[in-house]
């Protein structure tokens, strides 16, 4: 029998209320969602703004419960309420678009926090494996550094190195370069195709059309929250089927 995915989704869906009051009634935006991501794998959700992309991350990493479903990590629904949810969340790693550092923490402490209060590793070497980190994300000298002190480029770098200092099994990366200046998208994006070439395995939410096609192994078009198109970046970026994503792609260049 082959192993199961790390990650799957079985028919997940998620509606939201539409607007304040009952009679609002409910927008679906995950409706009936199935997608694998195997080990060293890199998936990447494309779709326009409002297609769900935030909302499915959100729902991997715990931070939505889902109306029906599964959500399947090594083959265990992690959207059952019976599910350790900090257990879950220790396995994986989400970057979001803002990168939401702690101001007050040097970068260094940024990165160890996690390790030392939930891993609970003693500080020399939470230490010293987040100044190994740092140094792969190339902030070796912004250790002792604080967040407002580095560029929005190196905030999302520091903020990958803390992602990775769990050991995350899967890295959830929600348009981290959304937010950026242009002339600093590119070292982040670089950062994370070393990641990917190291086999990384990563969900990923982007725009950036150049960087899915270098970095996915599958392409995953949202529309009306449902999978429309799904392929290798060369199928659904280069030669798309369907109308809608014809339209999305003409409309980002
Ligand atoms: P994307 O990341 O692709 O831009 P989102 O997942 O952020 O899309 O949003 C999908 C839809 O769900 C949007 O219409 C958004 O307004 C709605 N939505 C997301 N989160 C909530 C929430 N907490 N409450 C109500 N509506 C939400
Ligand atoms: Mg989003």
């Amino acid at each position: 029998m082959t192993a199961p995915p790390l990650l799957s989704l079985r028919e997940v869906r998620k509606s939201f209320p539409a607007g304040p009051g009952r009679r609002a009634g409910r927008r679906t935006v995950l409706d009936g969602i199935d997608l694998d991501v195997g080990e060293h794998q890199c998936v990447v959700l494309v779709g326009s703004s409002g297609s769900g992309k935030s909302t499915l991350l959100r729902v991997v990493d715990l931070l939505e419960d889902v109306d029906d479903g599964q959500v399947l990590l090594d083959g265990v629904d992690v959207a059952d309420p019976w599910v350790d949810a900090d257990a879950v969340r220790a396995r994986l790693a989400m970057v979001f678009q803002q990168y939401n550092l702690f101001p007050h923490l040097s970068v260094l402490d940024n990165v160890t926090l996690a390790p030392r209060l939930v891993h609970r590793r003693p500080r020399g070497e939470a230490e010293e494996a987040g100044r190994a980190l740092l140094a792969k994300v190339g902030l070796a000298d912004k250790a002792r550094g604080y967040p407002d002190q580095l560029s929005g480029g190196e905030q999302q770098r520091a903020a990958i190195a803390r992602a990775l200092a769990g050991g995350p099994e899967l890295l959830l990366l929600d348009e981290v370069t959304s937010a950026l200046d242009p002339e600093l998208v590119g070292e982040v994006l670089d950062l994370l195709l070393e990641l990917r070439a190291e086999g990384t395995t990563m969900l990923v939410a982007t725009h950036e059309m150049d960087f899915a096609r270098e970095v996915a192994d599958e392409v995953v078009f949202l529309h009306d929250g449902r999978v429309h198109e799904r392929g290798t970046p060369a199928q659904v970026l280069d030669d798309p089927q369907r109308d809608r994503t014809r339209e999305f792609l003409r409309r980002l260049r």
